[in-house]
């Protein structure tokens, strides 16, 4: 039979079959031949029952031969003891709690695989609730047993029988890779690989078909991406070349400080980029407190000295009116156009959040439309949606971690000429992950901090172990203050609602924490800090303040009219206070691992020294501390990324539109394939460099389309 990837599954595998299959979405022959195993049982690691060993994770084969259903007599629920029995006739016992799903399939006379770690009860050694499949006689033969992803409501080897039927009764498809790179990077060809991948002889089948389908995946999503850069820079975009004697000249003749190495350097890239009559589209990644505004600053003036206008989009209304004051406060005379004192050509800063009174904000709005306002400042949802613009060239994105594709594209969909851009990030991001979300940008990295810069010592306090430890932490910030400092004290949560705040990004609770107590919040704790700082001025800042009253608590923060700052995470980017010194975050655990580094950049921001306190219930030896500990142990942002990577679920990363389950992202690893990504990366581009629109590889064309859902095709090749 043809390969026909769309084809339905009734007829190859037959109408009972394909009906259970839909259970699961799976409809069409590549959804099925798309399903990938899990994992495999080897055959040859099998154990016998009667070498079992407490303590080791062991797996077996064996038939059920009772099937005892009990009720729990002080917890309640069920519990189903079975027995089973080996080839050799040794028997075990195996018990399951709450089986329900499993009730079906555990059945006197039924042969499975059971794995499990070997324990024992009453003396006598035992499974408690291993893991199950089911098996028939066909797999006796086979030396790997393929574990499908599944639901209770399917058994993985009705999966399996049904991909045996199917491939015996398809043809190889066509391969979309190119018999030259194929033979390059070794790849068994798709039809061999599809085979394998379902039905293998050896572990060398396993990995060879693994990284060949990992290959069409990296392929498809680097092809996509380079499709998607082709198209951004083949736009026309206004060319904004350095204009001499400008704003640009007159505010680098006034910086009070030396431009860094990487100031000077990426500065350089993004003027050329600038200049050019196609879109930058560029990443600028740069740790916290590398200097980034000031880097974004300048790129803006150059836009406003060829008569265009920029905006800078920042994600909170709190970072977006720092930023409009710290940008104005820079500019000083230069940014006071229309007012008193301004300098000869002079621009205008104007800030637009959407919490701003009508009036102020329909004059904001005229102002940009007019073009009166030179450089525009405002969080993105507003920018995006609301504001039109004189001669918009260039827009900046400050600390967007998930601006992603999407976001970016809504922008540069406007109007004939598409915008520069200009991303900034200090949350550094895994090359991978560059290469793929961020893969159609051009990426620079700001290295090093401004000189005079101080370390910040982290601590873990683990106040489960230490209860006195707390009051260590409120001596601390006294101290700090007491030397005329300033401090934070973060909590993760507002209080005083059931909906908690939407920034936090709360790392999934471990086994057993299901009914941990909700995080702390600020307005449930800011009485007792209080109390505990009496004497010190004490000032709360969170979200849901009235944008008038954030905005004054933040100013007199900077002003020095507070000593401490107890907070949410509407001060993690971005906020720029030099004076503080300290920062304390309470259940540091419910932070992600970036939202504390990010967080710790609030402090050693001037010449003092920082300290971070991460104030935790969590046990030793729980993957909650080894997080902090992770935190503690390097101030390295590249490090910790890597580190979020591996504690993350990647499809977190990817994004939903490519992780959704349409997606043909089923083995793609930003952590383990990074060398596939890097290859594939530089392959895609090349290919479109010399074949635009891959009209000379239909086949290629096919598999971005299956690499990414509709969605994505849509957007992507139905332009082309
Ligand atoms: P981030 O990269 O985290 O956004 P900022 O742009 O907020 O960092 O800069 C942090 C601080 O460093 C600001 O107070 C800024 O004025 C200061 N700064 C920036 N560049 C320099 C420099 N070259 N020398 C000294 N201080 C600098
Ligand atoms: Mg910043």
């Amino acid at each position: 039979m043809e390969f026909d990837t769309d084809s339905r599954l009734e007829g190859p595998i037959g109408k009972n079959s394909a009906e259970v299959l839909v259970k699961l979405g799976l409809e069409t022959v590549g959804d099925l031949l798309r399903h990938y195993p899990r994992r495999y049982v080897d055959r040859g690691r099998l154990s016998d029952i009667s070498g079992l060993v407490e303590g080791e994770h062991s797996t077996v084969v064996a038939e059920v031969t009772s099937a005892d259903l009990r009720y729990m007599r002080n917890r309640r629920g069920q519990m189903l003891k079975v027995i089973i029995r080996d080839e050799k006739g040794s028997a075990l016992g195996c018990t399951f709690f709450n089986p329900r799903k499993l009730l079906r399939f555990l059945r006197v006379g039924v042969v499975g695989v059971f794995a499990g770690k070997v324990g024992s009860f009453r003396g006598e050694l035992q499974l408690t609730h291993p893991q199950f499949e089911e098996f028939d006689e066909g797999d006796a033969l086979r030396p790997f047993l393929s574990i499908y992803p599944t639901t209770a409501k399917v058994a993985s080897q009705a999966i399996a029988r049904s991909v045996r039927l199917l491939l015996e009764q398809i043809d190889d498809p066509t391969d979309p890779l190119p018999e030259e790179l194929r033979r390059r990077e070794k790849l068994p060809e798709l039809g061999q690989a599809l085979r394998r991948i379902h039905v293998p002889e050896s572990e060398a089948d396993i990995h060879a078909a693994r990284t060949r389908l990992v290959w069409d995946e990296a392929l498809g999503v680097q092809l996509a991406l380079a499709l998607r850069r082709r198209d951004a820079l083949a736009r026309p975009a206004p060319a904004c070349p350095r204009v001499d004697g400008g704003l640009l000249d007159a505010f680098d003749a006034d910086l009070p400080f030396p431009l860094t190495e990487g100031q000077e350097s990426v500065g350089e890239e993004i003027a050329a980029d600038l200049a050019g009559e196609h879109p930058m589209n560029r990443l600028v990644q740069g740790d916290v407190g590398a200097g980034k505004t000031i880097v974004a600053l300048r790129a803006m003036l150059q836009v406003v000295d060829s008569g265009k206008q920029a905006a800078m989009l920042a994600p909170t209304e709190v970072l977006a009116a720092q930023h409009a004051r710290s940008l104005r406060s820079m500019l000083g005379a230069l940014g006071r156009a229309g007012e008193l004192g301004a300098s000869d050509g002079a621009t205008s800063i104007t800030l637009l959040t959407g919490s701003m009174g009508v009036k102020a904000k329909r004059q904001a709005l005229l102002d940009a439309q007019s073009g009166a306002a030179g450089i525009v400042v405002g969080t993105h949802a507003l920018i995006q949606d609301t504001v039109g613009f004189a001669d918009l060239g260039l827009v900046v994105v400050d600390e967007q971690h998930r601006f992603g594709v999407e976001q970016r594209d809504a922008l540069r969909a406007r109007g004939e000429t598409a915008p520069h851009m200009l991303v900034m990030t200090a949350t550094p991001i895994p090359r991978t992950v560059a290469m793929t979300v961020y893969g159609d940008l051009a990426v620079s990295e700001l290295k090093g901090l401004p000189r005079g810069r101080s370390p910040v010592t982290t601590t873990v306090v683990p106040v489960a172990e230490h209860p006195s430890w707390i009051e260590r932490v409120w001596q601390r910030i006294r101290e700090e203050v007491e030397r005329g400092h300033q401090c934070y004290v973060v909590c993760p949560r507002v209080g005083d609602t059931e909906k908690d705040d939407p920034e936090l990004e709360e790392p999934p609770p471990e086994d057993g924490e299901s009914d941990r107590r909700p995080p702390l919040a600020v307005l449930d704790i800011a009485p007792m800090i209080t109390e505990k700082l009496a004497g010190l001025r004490v000032g709360i800042l969170h979200g849901k303040l009235p944008p008038d009253e954030k905005d004054a608590v933040m100013r007199a923060f900077e002003n020095g009219e507070y000593d401490v700052l107890v907070a949410t995470t509407v001060i993690e980017v971005g906020v720029d206070v030099p004076n503080a010194t300290g920062i304390v975050l309470l259940d540091a655990d419910r932070f992600g691992l970036s939202q504390l580094h990010q967080l710790r950049g609030r402090v050693g921001r001037g010449s003092a020294p920082g300290l971070c306190l991460l104030v935790t219930e969590m046990p030793a030896a729980t993957t909650a501390r080894e997080r902090l500990d992770a935190v503690a142990s390097t101030t390295d942002g590249f490090e910790l990324a890597r580190l979020d990577l591996e504690l993350r679920r990647e499809g977190d990363v990817l994004g939903a539109s490519q992780s959704g389950s349409r997606s043909g992202l089923k083995l793609l690893s930003l952590l383990r394939h990074g060398e596939v990504i890097a290859k594939s990366q530089v392959y895609a581009r090349d290919l479109v460099d010399r074949d635009p629109d891959l009209r000379q590889h239909p086949r290629l064309r096919d598999l971005v389309g299956e690499t990414l859902g509709d969605e994505e095709r849509v957007a992507y090749l139905d332009k082309a």
